[in-house]
């Protein structure tokens, strides 16, 4: 199986902000360098080869389009690109604009966190912390480049609080903070022109549901159908084009997303972590980029 690579935020001197594990420009080349244009796939059906190296891009982000598009132009590199449809309601990225802005340090947000969890009376009993405690272990070698601290931080988020409990608990914290995600005024996100351009120089648009909830995998197979083919529908409506190619959003799947893959006739579908299992079409382990660093 090829290697692929997952690649989020990016970042320059003026418009794109550095936050926790994006890149820059030089550093972009930089891993295109060691790895070598020729060992580099310019076609999904290289998706056996061993040797080959893919470069994917979640979320639809617009500093993928702003910094990381030239260059895999430059390098007539293929990208493939998964984008969410309701990316203007989407909190994932005022969330994390918010703790770039607000605190000095990603350690200083997370004690903010737990305060604010007190706060508001949700208690993590001390069973649920030898719980944290063997998840983060599990974690850790699925996630080698998160720190104890911020696996301790995901794992609360996913699997102690609901997700309206986090979201109740961030949006208390940006009223504390004074912090008003509506005034803003920042574009996290690629236009529809933006993404016609993507698909105009060649590369791959794939889905990645409309909602991009943090906990997809939790819904019916009916909802999961009704998400999936909701972001389908937009973008092949807006590229005029066919899609077959898939990432979960936050590489939450079950036995269901796997039957609404098969549904949607997606050729492969990419998940968020490494794995050394068979080949498997609706399950390709990705490297996150954030282990390149
Ligand atoms: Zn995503």
């Amino acid at each position: 199986m090829a290697n692929i690579l997952m690649f989020h935020h990016f970042h320059d001197k003026n418009k794109h902000y550095k936050g926790q594990g994006s890149f820059n420009k030089k550093m972009f080349e930089k891993v295109i360098k060691k790895i070598g244009i020729k060992n580099i796939a310019n076609s999904i059906h290289d998706i056996k080869k061993k040797n080959k190296f893919f470069f994917t891009f979640d979320d639809g982000l617009a500093s993928q389009h702003d910094i990381a598009l030239p260059i895999l132009n430059k390098y007539k590199i293929k990208g493939i690109f998964f984008i969410h449809t309701n990316r203007e309601y989407s909190r994932i990225e005022i969330f994390r604009y918010f703790r770039h802005k607000y605190f000095k340090t990603i350690n200083q947000f997370y004690d903010f966190f737990y305060k604010t969890l007190n706060e508001e009376k949700i208690f993590i009993s001390k069973k649920n912390f030898k719980e944290i405690e063997i998840l983060k272990i599990k974690q850790s070698k699925l996630y080698k480049y998160h720190t104890q601290e911020d696996l301790k931080f995901r794992i609360i988020r996913d699997n102690f609080l609901s997700h309206k409990q986090y979201e109740k608990i961030l949006f208390k914290m940006m009223k504390i903070k004074k912090f008003n995600y509506k005034k803003s005024n920042v574009n996290f996100f690629m236009t529809d022109k933006n993404i016609k351009n993507i698909f105009e120089n060649n590369h791959y648009i794939g889905i990645h549901s409309h909602s991009h909830s943090t906990d997809i995998s939790s819904k019916s197979y009916y909802n999961q159908l009704k998400d999936y083919s909701k972001n389908k529908k937009i973008l092949e409506k807006l590229i005029n084009s066919k899609i077959f190619l898939a990432s979960y959003p936050c590489g939450k799947y079950n036995s269901n997303s796997l039957k609404v893959m098969r549904k949607l006739n997606i050729n492969y579908a990419f998940i968020d972590t490494i794995n050394k299992k068979k080949f498997h079409k609706y399950k390709i382990p990705r490297i996150n980029s954030a282990s390149l660093i």
